[in-house]
């Protein structure tokens, strides 16, 4: 089945933030363009919204003025259902309650073609759930933009249990055609992104509340060492606390209150106490204030240290091999020895060890360090202490990264650290999705970098870590904090397995 014509109306209804953004990139693309709200003055609000935008595209010089006239000529508002009569294509973005949208779509299958596509906007409402009780819930499903729809190429084309094929089909290629970026997926809770995202946040908020580091820190290692374009602190004080947590609680429930997607109890707080985040002036950080409290929180960075003159690193370091290379290009005399390890041996003889899922505890005289997105471009590295660490030790490894030319944090004794099982639980979730059917691998990733903007999607970074790299740290860590959270899934291990490590299973 093909996109639909250029000359088929889509019908928008809901004239909020999406379903402005929504109508405007459909009428960009050439089609006639109905907007339809409950409330009328907002329908045409939205209408007017939307022609607004088109003339500034003109003054940007992003559109021309022929095309922008035509553009505003084909946008109309509606004043009631039985207006969306002609459509080819009706794309729901109503408050996201499911009694609410099942109700609009029962009155708009009284007024459309039986073949014209329904599609809604939900971004956390099952869509067989939405569709039950059409006549014709074949053609319906879900697509998922993303805000602001005219910017963010990203569109998640979502399946129910009743969709037709060729509808998805259809859609996804109307999506393409606009000039999205559409992924296919199953009606799972949180479709894509926000089912894979969760440990990006709930990761980030544990680490805060087994007291590893400040919130500061944990942003601040995530962005420079992690590669993310912000850290999940910082990012969910503006998205909203408690829009946020209300995804989260969403996911957690759908999944039957799986362990692996457990709200975090610090944000719980957050939201009791209306620190919403900048919305509300306070949020993991605190906004708009001046005076002695407007100071910005910043991450721990440890005071300069002398580097070691000569480091050995034994066994392959796997994906933080490329810090040997790292440290001879700053100076420092590298040796390298394939037997044991793998770590990095300091002139004292203390151990320098990438975070796998162990604590610092269980050894003596270790300093863990932690995953880098790449290690050259990385600007901040966070290492890991605990009480029996030694001094001289931790100095070595303050200095040998500072040398390097990074900024070093120093947090607790957290099982693998920040970067590393936020990085592993990511991937562990990516690829039991890929397993359960709800999206390819190629989709999955393409949704995770377009939709919140990672460095790598997972399953590409899977690749780059190494087959059994994530495996081995979730089951590190799960022995470590039993219960469910970090138990790697069927997928993760099968991937290790074809991979043909056979070692993974102890
Ligand atoms: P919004 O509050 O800005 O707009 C909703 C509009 O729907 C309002 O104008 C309201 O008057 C209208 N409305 C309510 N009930 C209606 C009905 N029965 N018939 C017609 N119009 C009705 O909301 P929004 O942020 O645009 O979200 C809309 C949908 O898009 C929700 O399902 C939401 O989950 C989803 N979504 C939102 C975002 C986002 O970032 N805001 C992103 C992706 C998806």
């Amino acid at each position: 089945m093909t996109a639909i014509e250029r000359s088929s109306t889509v019908a928008v209804v809901g004239a909020g933030t999406m379903g402005q953004g929504i109508a405007q990139v459909a009428l960009l693309a050439g089609h006639p363009v109905l907007i339809y709200d409950i409330d009328g003055d907002l329908a045409r609000d939205g209408r007017d919204r939307v022609r607004e935008r088109v003339e500034r595209l003109v003054v940007k010089g992003r559109l021309g003025r022929a095309e922008a006239d035509g553009a505003i000529g084909r946008i109309e508002a509606a004043h009631d259902l039985a207006a969306l009569a002609g459509a080819g294509l009706v794309v729901e973005a109503v408050v996201e309650d499911a009694a609410v949208k099942r109700a609009l779509f029962a009155s708009l299958e009284e007024v459309v073609s039986p073949d014209a596509l329904l599609a809604t906007n939900t971004s956390s409402l099952s869509v067989t759930e939405i569709a039950a009780g059409l006549a014709h819930p074949g053609r319906f499903l879900g697509l998922h933009f993303f805000n602001p729809a005219p910017l963010l190429p990203l569109v998640e084309v979502v399946s129910g249990s009743a969709t037709d094929p060729a509808a998805a089909e259809s859609a996804y290629r109307t999506a393409l055609s606009w000039g999205k970026t559409p992924v296919r997926c199953a009606d799972t809770p949180g479709f894509i992104v926000n089912r894979i995202a969760r440990p990006f946040y709930a990761e980030a908020f544990a680490v805060y509340e087994e007291q590893g580091a400040d919130p500061a820190t944990i942003d601040a290692v995530l962005r420079e060492s992690g590669g993310f374009a912000m850290g999940p602190f910082a990012l969910t004080d503006l998205i909203g606390q408690d829009v946020n947590e209300a995804v989260t609680r969403s996911v957690w429930e759908s999944f039957f209150r799986s362990p692996k997607f457990t709200p975090s109890l610090a944000q719980r707080r957050l939201v009791q106490s209306g620190r919403l985040g900048r919305k509300s002036g306070q949020g993991w950080f605190p906004y708009g204030r001046s005076g002695p409290d407007a100071v910005e929180p910043l991450p721990h960075t440890a005071a300069p240290e002398k580097a070691p003159e000569k480091v050995t690193f034994v066994g392959d370091l796997g994906p933080a091999a490329a810090l040997a290379e790292l440290a001879r290009e700053a100076g420092i005399e590298v040796g390298a020895t394939e037997h044991g390890g793998p770590y990095v041996l300091l002139p004292g003889e203390g151990q320098l060890v990438l975070a796998d899922g162990k604590t610092s505890v269980e050894f003596t005289d270790v300093v863990y360090f932690d995953l880098a997105f790449d290690y050259r471009d990385a600007t901040r590295i966070a290492l890991s202490v605990s009480a029996d660490t030694s001094e001289r030790t931790l100095a070595e490894a303050v200095g040998l990264f500072q040398k390097l030319g990074k900024k070093v944090s120093v947090i607790g004794d957290v099982p693998g650290m920040i970067v590393a099982r936020t990085v592993a639980m990511l991937i562990d979730l990516a690829a039991d999705a890929v397993a359960r059917g709800v999206a390819d691998a190629r989709d999955i990733d393409t949704a995770m970098r377009l939709g919140v903007n990672y460095p790598a999607g997972p399953l590409a970074w899977h690749e780059r870590l190494g087959q059994d790299w994530a495996y081995d740290l979730l089951h590190h860590l799960d022995q470590r904090c039993p219960g469910g959270r970090y138990a790697p899934s069927l997928a993760l291990f099968r991937l290790g397995y074809a991979a043909g490590d056979e070692g993974q299973a102890g």
